[in-house]
């Protein structure tokens, strides 16, 4: 079985444990402590073939960290998480995404999603999809909707980061 190794990067806040949780544990986290950093791993399918996923799911890696670096070098795929009920998180996933280009290499074909979270939260949406999807296509990144307490499109993000990964 191929293993492969994802990091969740966003701003504090906007769901990343949530997101992880829902991924790894299939439970939603109400309340899970801003501070833990955790790697998780699972096994999923994705068209057929099985294959081995660790998850780090980091904490307050904000700015441009040494951390971040660290993370960036290590990790072969990146999920690059905003709240779509926060519009200010967007910025942080730009700067990541540029962070990450700078240490893989401008040209390198770096595997990486873009997920906008919270969409259960309509009334409190700041982000509209016209908006998330023409950001997302300027950047030439996939970009999902998703709602961990719902449980929408969460392993859509997992499996659309494996198959980047298999086909690099
Ligand atoms: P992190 O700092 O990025 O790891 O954010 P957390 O995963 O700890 O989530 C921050 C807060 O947002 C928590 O209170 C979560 O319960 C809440 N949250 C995360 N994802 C969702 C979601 O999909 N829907 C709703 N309604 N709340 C969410
Ligand atoms: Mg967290």
């Amino acid at each position: 079985m191929r293993e492969f190794n994802a990091v969740v990067l966003g701003a504090g806040g906007v769901g990343k444990s949530a997101l992880t949780c829902r991924f790894v544990k299939d439970v939603f986290v109400e309340t899970y402590d801003p501070t833990i950093e955790e790697e998780y791993s699972r096994e999923l399918v994705v068209d057929g073939v099985w294959s081995r996923l660790e998850v780090l799911d980091t904490a307050g890696a904000e700015q441009f960290t040494a951390f971040n670096e660290v993370y960036i070098k290590s990790g072969m795929g990146f999920i690059l998480v905003f709240s779509l009920t926060q519009e200010a998180t967007l910025r942080e996933v730009d700067n990541l995404r540029r962070q990450i280009y700078r240490v893989k290499g401008a040209n390198a074909r770096v595997p990486m999603v873009v997920v906008g979270t919270k969409s259960d939260l309509t009334t409190e949406r700041e982000v509209s999809k016209s908006i998330i999807e023409r950001l997302a296509a300027a950047w030439n990144l996939p970009f999902y909707e998703t709602s961990a307490k719902k449980n929408w499109h969460i392993n859509d993000v997992f499996e659309d980061l494996v198959r980047q990964m298999r086909d690099r």
